[in-house]
């Protein structure tokens, strides 16, 4: 039977159910439409469940030189299944509540694979959604007056290099391991892969990260980069820099061993599995595009400032669309396509002021351009740091490591950017990235009172550095 809204959502995740949540706001008749289940990567495999498992790990990490802090505990034992059980059972929580909120805001869930279907008998339009429902009944026939496509990323793998699920796997097999690995090897020292490296290493695992290019976590600032490194070392992670992968040498037994292209020649490498983390590749097959005019760049779909494709009735947001494969961009993406489609006019996305966290442990976070893009830019900077050494708060939590950067421009007072590793900078990033919001000058983060003893200190202090002003230096 066909149904009429006026906006059908294709994909669930973060993206989808957000920009549904926001349409039901609106007045909007919505339906979404969702292959598994709703919270899509981010909820199910990827944010959530990476961070539940990162926070054992920490915990573990602690709890092993706890006498540290004076507290003598017996041997320090993991029980692996437990671990998972904690885990799933935040997802479960929060898929309830993902749920009650589609129920809270009327809008109807389609559990299936949908398909964009060109003009049809249903409208002269492309755009009528066949859905192949999941519990075999009939296919349904969703009629909208305008579609978002939100159907996500699924991770990448290098060519030749087959994921077979057990020996090589990649986050999502990782995530559902019953019992840990006694070695690993991550190919890709991005961001999943630096988390899964802290975390592994954290349970006890011995790993080793073959990076291609010259640093690990590349796109962050080199000198974020190479503490990160040298943390990561630290704590007894093996990290190969500038080494091409040969996936052609790669030969499994009872575990893998792999050979990488690095400076000195060819250097092999075995563990007991090996966990590939190479980025996401868009779902953009299978999904009806072919009976549109969207078009398609480099495997991500193409959209304009407020996510309308080619059709302009047709809009398409999250990691589908490449960019920043955030949850909050996608989330964010979402609420202005529904603003735009209910007649609004949204402010557009400025990218260069998204938050961006890495939750290893130290984490990592950071807003803004990194030094060497500011000096590429052209612009003339001068640059405040501020170790967490010096701060009371990181002392008596025992997490010293680690520094705040923050890069302005010399003649303008302009923040560039805000780079900060060591204890729970994801949760401070927020005030670099409102100072940016609000165009505040380091002046002015460094008078704000930061109350003492804090961990946000860091932040007053790196701001005054600017302009070599900090007190604790
Ligand atoms: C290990 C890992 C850790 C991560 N950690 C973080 C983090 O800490 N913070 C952060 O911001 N981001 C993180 N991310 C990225 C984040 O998960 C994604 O950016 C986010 O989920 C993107 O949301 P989305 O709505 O675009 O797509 P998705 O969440 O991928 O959702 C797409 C949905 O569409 C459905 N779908 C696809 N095709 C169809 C179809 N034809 N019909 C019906 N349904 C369909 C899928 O089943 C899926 O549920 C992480 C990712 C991974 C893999």
């Amino acid at each position: 039977m066909a149904q009429e809204y006026d906006l059908v959502i294709l994909g669930g995740g973060t993206g989808g159910y957000v920009a549904a949540i926001r349409a039901a706001q609106l007045g909007i008749k919505t339906a979404i439409v969702e292959k598994g289940k709703l919270g899509g990567t981010c909820l199910h495999k990827g944010c959530i469940p990476s961070k539940a498992l990162l926070r054992s790990a920490e915990v573990f990490a602690t709890a092993k030189h706890s006498d540290d802090f004076g507290v003598i505990t017996g041997d320090v034992t993991l029980d692996f299944i437990k671990v998972q059980e904690r885990k799933s059972k935040i997802i479960a929580q929060l898929h309830k509540g993902v749920q009650h909120l589609m129920n809270q805001g009327k809008i109807d869930v389609y559990e299936g694979l949908g398909r964009i279907l060109g003009p049809s008998i249903f409208s002269p339009m492309p755009g009528t959604i066949s859905v192949e429902m999941n519990n075999g009944t009939e296919n349904e026939m969703l009629i909208p007056k305008n579609v978002i496509v939100a159907t996500g990323s699924r991770p990448r793998t290098l060519p030749g290099l087959e994921i077979d699920g057990d020996l090589v796997i990649t986050s999502d097999e990782a995530l559902e391991i019953e019992a840990l690995p006694s070695s690993i090897i991550i190919v890709g020292g991005g961001v999943i892969g630096i988390e899964w490296a802290s975390m592994l290493s954290d349970f006890g695992v011995d790993v080793t990260v073959i990076e291609y290019a010259e640093r690990i976590i590349p796109t962050e600032d080199h000198e974020i980069s190479k503490e990160m490194q040298r943390l990561m070392k630290k704590k007894g992670i093996k990290i190969v820099t500038g080494a091409k992968v040969l996936p052609e040498t790669l030969i499994k037994d009872n575990g893998v061993t792999i050979s990488a292209e690095v400076k000195a020649g060819i250097k092999e490498f075995r563990a007991d599995k090996l966990l590939v983390s190479v980025g996401r590749q868009a779902n953009v097959e299978g999904i009806g595009l072919e009976n549109t005019e969207i078009q398609v760049e480099k495997g991500y779909i193409t959209v304009n400032g407020v996510f309308q494709t080619k059709e302009s009735h047709i809009y398409a947001i999250g990691d589908v669309i490449g960019g920043l494969q955030l949850a909050h961009v996608a989330s964010h993406e979402g609420i202005i396509a529904v603003e735009h489609i209910a007649g609004k006019e949204p402010s557009p996305l400025n990218y260069n002021l998204v938050s961006r966290c890495i939750y290893s442990n130290p984490e990592v976070s950071s807003v803004g351009i990194t030094e060497e893009q500011a000096i590429e830019k052209g612009h003339k900077v001068k640059v405040g740091k501020f170790s967490f050494r010096a701060i009371g708060k990181a002392l008596v939590f025992g997490e010293s490591d680690g520094f705040v950067k923050i890069i302005a421009d010399e003649e303008t007072n302009d923040i560039l950017g805000v780079h900060m590793i060591g204890p729970h900078v994801t949760d401070m990033i927020s005030e670099a990235g409102l100072a940016m919001v609000l165009d505040a000058t380091p002046w002015e983060i460094g008078h704000t009172i930061h109350p003492h003893p804090t961990l946000s200190e860091a932040i007053g202090e790196a701001a005054l550095a600017v302009d070599g002003r900090a007190i604790h230096s």
